[in-house]
């Protein structure tokens, strides 16, 4: 009996050890599955120092074997309390709700439209000094998919191209028509049916939420309906996202971003569309809001329908994939339950801390600062212009802050944990960014372009 006493520390050690090795082991070899192979070979390096110390700890005779026995197996009760306890959520609408509407007319996308000499181009920039020169500044540049920018390569841009075309088609169906005859479906069996759906067709998360005034433009500024007021007409707004090639959008800024992100607006609008229109072939008005052709703010909807949270790079964060994503919403007067919504703030506390987007931002267009209070919201002000700009010079819509971000890591149980870890503890939150400069480098070299993309 006294010999096994005795040992039992040794045990524990032994275990709590062997775990820790199984665990950086496993977690260099999903590295290389990942091509991170600087964060494998960093992790196998990591390995030594645990072996050696974990040799003496276990195989050396020393006064406070039992104490670190007990520390030990309190940190790992401390680790696995933090991994089954429920994520830190505050719910309810209390929080950053922006006080006016946004006019789409100052969208960079609806200004970049504006031909000289033409009325529209002198209502709005001879109230717009600043926005005139910005936005003269990106039309002397070389611009998007350009040839004579920076990534230019005729696959890739050909694609993306040829993906904004098919958007372009797919705009016409959003006027499909409403039928006159209504099919009666159960709220509850409605809601379960378009969630699973929804994800059925690919996408990756869908939440719903009431669609309030403050999610929609207040004017169109693009498109047939230009300078039209937006009028609130649907009830409830269904928000989803499709998540985005990982390999591609570590080439960012290189062109695969670019064929990546379109992709994701196509596949985005093909999921929209047909949810917009099964609602519609059962009788309730509803909307598809795609790329090119939205009346209202997609992250803010996907914030409130429950998807994520608005990051420092001013796009959702949502708990899996980061801002790995792209978002389509279908608004609609069908019956639905809405999701509660809820804030996560420990998403913002590591973004608060993290800054590395801001840091490898190649236009200099994210703050590193604090918040600031803009419409009634306190968030991170990114200089659109500044990253326009950029876009115009690369020929590409860079994506940089995605790629380098840490919450963009592949969904496998490696990053899992580490997300899972983030959104249920504020010191969590607070240092482990550091964890991923150290393995990824605080500004990561982009990944190379895929060998079937490039031209030779
Ligand atoms: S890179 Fe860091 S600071 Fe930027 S959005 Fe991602 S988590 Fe937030
Ligand atoms: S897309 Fe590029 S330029 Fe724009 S904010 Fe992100 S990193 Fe900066």
């Amino acid at each position: 009996m006294i010999i096994e006493v005795s040992i039992l520390p040794t045990i524990i050690i032994s275990l709590f050890f062997s775990f820790l090795i199984i665990i950086f082991a496993v977690s260099s070899i999903i590295s290389y599955f990942e091509h991170e192979a600087k964060a494998a070979n960093k992790l196998l390096i990591l390995l030594i120092p645990i072996i050696i110390v974990g040799y003496f700890a276990i195989f050396k005779d020393f006064n406070f074997k039992t104490i670190l026995a007990i520390v030990l197996i309190l940190l790992a009760a401390i680790i696995l309390y933090y991994l089954i306890k429920k994520p830190i959520k505050v719910v309810g609408y209390s929080h950053n709700i922006p006080q006016n509407r946004i006019d789409e007319h100052d969208v960079i996308f609806a200004r970049m439209r504006l031909k000289p000499n033409t009325d529209d181009w002198n209502n709005y920039y001879s109230t717009h000094r600043y926005e005139e020169e910005q936005d003269n500044k990106a039309r002397s540049m070389a611009g998007l998919l350009s040839k004579s920018s920076l990534y230019y390569n005729p696959l890739t841009y050909n694609t993306a191209n040829t993906n904004f075309d098919i958007i372009e088609y797919l705009q016409k169906a959003i006027k499909h028509p409403v039928s006159d005859k209504k099919i009666e479906i159960d709220q509850q069996k409605l809601t379960e049916y378009i969630k699973n759906w929804t994800k059925y067709l690919g996408a990756h998360s869908v939440g719903i939420t009431e669609l309030r005034d403050y999610h929609l433009y207040s004017y169109r500024g693009r498109g047939e309906d230009k300078g039209k007021p937006v009028i609130k007409s649907h009830k409830y707004a269904i928000a989803f996202t499709v998540e985005m090639d990982f390999d591609n959008v570590s080439a960012a800024p290189a062109s695969p971003i670019i064929c990546e992100s379109t992709q994701k607006y196509l596949d985005c609008a093909t999921i929209a569309l047909q949810i917009a229109t099964f609602l519609k072939n059962a009788g309730h008005d509803s909307r598809a809001h795609i790329d090119g052709d939205y009346e209202l703010i997609c992250p803010l909807v996907a914030r409130d329908a429950g998807l994520g949270e608005i990051g420092r790079m001013g796009l959702l964060m949502t708990p899996e994939l980061g801002p790995r994503v792209r978002i389509a919403v279908v608004t609609t007067n069908a019956p639905l339950l809405p999701d509660q919504f809820v804030l996560e703030p420990t998403m913002i506390e590591f973004c608060t801390y993290c800054k590395k987007c801001a840091d490898c931002c190649p236009g200099k267009a994210l703050p590193s600062g604090a918040m600031e209070e803009n419409n009634g919201v306190k968030r991170w002000k990114v200089n659109t212009e500044m990253c326009y700009q950029y876009w115009c010079v690369s020929g590409t819509d860079c994506g940089r802050c995605i790629s380098v971000c840490p919450f963009s890591h592949p969904n496998n149980i490696l990053h899992n944990v580490i997300r899972r870890l983030i959104r249920r503890s504020y010191i969590m939150a607070r240092i482990a960014y550091i964890a991923d400069d150290i393995l990824y480098d605080r500004k990561p070299k982009p990944k190379p372009i895929a060998k079937w993309m490039k031209v030779n």
